[in-house]
């Protein structure tokens, strides 16, 4: 069915070193990463069932800068779904999650566009800088759910990219 070849391009987006190239090679690859070049925007593919339909996501592995370059405003053009993705050990990655927002709404105004975030390395507990409830607050804020993932224990990572394809769906049975 064409249903099938349905492509969902999905960007993640968020400061550098909170862990997105951990969670999306993770999601595709299933092992974690100790290292990657924090430098290198690159994307993934990877064909999954989503409540029983076939998916085929195309992500977008972004270096966690904000100044607008036309390679950015050009994948924020294309994107159908981003991840928000902050560390809870990291409070000014939260915080700068608005500015994110606020790039998507630049590149996309007036358009309601799924959006989840991330609130990544739940496993360092002990290292914690934003309360759940923060993550929460700043989810209805936008519209939006919030997973807490961790990346090194494989933890509601299924739970973030499936929910961006579910987010997507629905927008489109609204039309
Ligand atoms: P990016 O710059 O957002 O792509 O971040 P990376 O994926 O390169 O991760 C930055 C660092 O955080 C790396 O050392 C990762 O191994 C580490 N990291 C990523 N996710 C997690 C996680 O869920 N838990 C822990 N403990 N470390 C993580
Ligand atoms: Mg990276």
């Amino acid at each position: 069915s064409s249903r099938g070849r349905r492509k969902y391009k999905l960007v993640i987006l968020g400061d550098g070193g909170v862990g997105k190239s951990a969670l999306v090679i993770q999601f595709v690859c299933h092992r974690f990463l100790e290292y990657h070049d924090p430098t290198i925007e690159d994307s993934f593919e990877q064909q999954c069932r989503i409540d029983d339909e076939p998916a085929h996501l195309d992500i977008l592995d972004t270096a966690g800068q904000t100044e607008f370059t036309a390679m950015r405003e050009q994948y924020m053009r294309n994107g159908e779904g981003f991840i928000l993705c902050f560390s809870i050990t990291d409070r000014r990655s939260f915080d700068e999650l608005i500015t994110y927002r606020n790039l998507i709404n630049r590149v996309r105004p007036g358009e309601e566009i799924p959006i989840i975030i991330a609130g990544n390395k739940c496993d360092l507990e002990q290292k914690r800088k934003v309360k759940y409830e923060e993550g929460i607050s700043l989810a209805q804020q936008l519209g939006c759910r919030y997973y807490e993932t961790s990346a090194y224990l494989r933890k509601c990572i299924d739970d973030v990219f499936h929910g961006l394809v579910r987010a997507i769906r629905e927008k489109e049975k609204e039309k």
